[in-house]
């Protein structure tokens, strides 16, 4: 009888991850437009990852096994690409998944099918991208109302360059630090770079 848990792969590097990132298309380079109207030199397309199991898959394991540790009760992350990270990791951890979605006025998150957290109840909070920090603070206060306990915040990528501060410790597979201006100062203009349109709401 094999008595062995099953043999976990070697965590990727932070320069994996990021090779990981741009080897998958997910992570581009070049002169964005973003929602905000804003300009900048690296885009994140995050659904090129979450459609892909392949990459999507080790990528949770990875993330799951950074709070191991940290006796996790449920991981919540807020709709949409949270809900597939959280659901990964949940099930590497062995715990329950829930996901955050937009109030009625769009500036908060709440639980909705009957989700719900106990007080002191340890969570993981997960999301694909931290840029503003936007979708992050709004599930911290989500979980706060329940008194439930943030044991840790997990992103695929902190595009912040470690800059936010969540109020809570957190732990990204990779970070990197993407400038935006605006069209009068964004260097790329002046160089007179083609420009391409992207993006969605800013998280
Ligand atoms: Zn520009």
């Amino acid at each position: 009888m094999n008595t062995q848990t099953k043999e976990q792969a070697p965590l990727l590097s932070e320069e994996e991850t990021l090779k990981l990132f741009t080897d998958s298309g997910a992570l581009l380079h070049g002169h964005f437009k973003l929602t905000s109207g804003r300009h900048s030199d690296l885009y994140y397309e995050k659904f090129t990852i979450l459609k892909n199991p392949a990459v999507c898959e080790p990528l949770c394991r990875q993330m799951a096994r950074l709070f191991s540790e940290q006796q996790v009760e449920v991981v919540v992350g807020p709709t949409t690409g949270g809900i597939l990270i959280a659901y990964e990791v949940a099930k590497e951890l062995g715990v329950h998944s829930l996901y955050a979605e937009p109030g009625e006025s769009g500036d908060k998150r709440i639980f909705k099918r009957g989700f719900s957290l106990d007080a002191g109840q340890r969570v993981l909070i997960v999301d694909d991208i931290v840029t503003t920090g936007r979708s992050m603070f709004e599930v911290i206060s989500l979980v706060e109302s329940y008194d439930a306990k943030i044991v840790g915040i997990g992103a695929m990528l902190d595009r912040s360059g470690g800059a936010i501060d969540l109020g809570y410790p957190l732990s990204a597979l990779t970070t990197v630090s993407a400038d935006s201006w605006t069209p009068e100062d964004c260097p790329m203009c002046k160089e007179g770079k083609e420009l391409t349109q992207r993006g969605s709401r800013s998280s």
